[in-house]
């Protein structure tokens, strides 16, 4: 690996944000200085850790670069705010050469123009394996919680649930050959390799939802959490998860995989679910947000069952 100057002097233009409203001082000191300050500010960090988040070999770096930052940017979609700066810290095996850190910071500056939240700093050192920190800044006059569902609200989501986690089995299968090719998982492959933060829902949501939380460790878990936050439970209905789960129903059968646990458990969508009084516009609605008479605060039922949250460990979860 060249020194950390002779990278950071090829990086550095990639990913320069140009000039950037409330950019102070710009990276090259010791620090920035940045006042984006149109509203009030919500800060968020996120560590992707070679082998536990993600695996070299299903990816080409700069896709493993975009995966990290799109799971920063979800959380300041669940949060209603809108992407301003992004802090990045980059931890790079000796091993890599120049060209490997090439195509990973082209990675990070592509994702970063796609969410519209230009890289304002960070760093870069060695360590035994790759890990990508993303710390974000957003605003949002009007933080959405996880903490403000009612009873009689409608459970609501954004995005695809499952379609990731069918993608992770495709590619953990593949190695061995069939799966991995199969045309017909491709959309699935997409939608692991290529998530999409919900940041339009979530400016959507922002002045009606009464709560919100972003998917990623799996559907039934992070609604457990808003769930517990709000002082709740949840009622999944049965047949609007299976109708979430039918658009898996090819993928989910080539891969020997039950469409409605990959809705239930799945992790990595980053759809956003939130609760409301009415079905917004965008959502589809999966259950209704009850008081907590019968069950604990925090159940998650299904129909009248109680469901539990899996604990998705991301890659190694599966890979095990
Ligand atoms: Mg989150």
């Amino acid at each position: 690996m060249a020194s950390e100057f002779a990278l950071l002097d090829r990086v550095l233009p990639l990913l320069d944000p140009g000039p950037l409203a409330g950019l102070l001082v710009p990276n090259g000191d010791d620090a920035v200085v940045f006042a984006p300050t149109d509203a009030p500010l919500v800060l968020s960090v996120d560590s992707q850790v070679e082998d536990v988040h993600f695996a070299r070999k299903f990816f080409p770096l700069d896709v493993i670069a975009g995966r990290a930052f799109a799971a920063a940017i979800s959380d300041l979609a669940a949060m209603g705010a809108t992407p301003k700066g992004a802090l990045v810290a980059v931890h790079l095996p000796a091993s890599y050469t120049d060209s490997d850190q090439d195509v990973l910071f082209a990675g990070l500056a592509r994702a970063a123009k796609r969410w519209g939240c230009p890289i304002v700093g960070g760093n870069v050192s060695r360590a035994p394996t790759l890990v990508l920190t993303t710390t974000v800044l957003g605003t949002t006059p009007r933080p959405l919680r996880r903490s403000g569902a009612h009873p009689g609200d409608c459970v609501q989501v954004a995005g695809t649930l499952g379609a990731a986690a069918l993608g992770l089995a495709a590619f953990l299968r593949g190695a061995e050959g069939e799966a991995n090719r199969d045309a017909a998982l491709e959309p699935f492959r997409r939608a692991f390799r290529d998530p999409e933060p919900k940041l339009a829902a979530g400016l959507l949501a922002r002045g009606q939802a009464t709560a919100a939380i972003d998917v990623s460790d799996g559907f039934v878990q992070d609604l457990g959490h808003l769930a517990k936050a709000s002082g709740v439970t949840i009622a999944l209905d049965p047949s609007l998860v299976d109708a979430l789960a039918f658009p898996l129903r090819a993928g989910a059968a080539a891969l020997g995989i039950d469409g409605r646990h990959a809705v239930l458990h799945g992790g990595e969508d980053y759809a956003l679910v939130v609760t409301a009084r009415e079905l917004l516009p965008g959502f589809f609605p999966v259950g209704t947000v009850l008081a907590a008479d019968n069950f604990p605060v925090g159940t998650v039922l299904l129909g009248e069952v109680p469901v539990e949250g899996q604990g998705y460990d991301h890659l190694l979860a599966t890979a095990r």
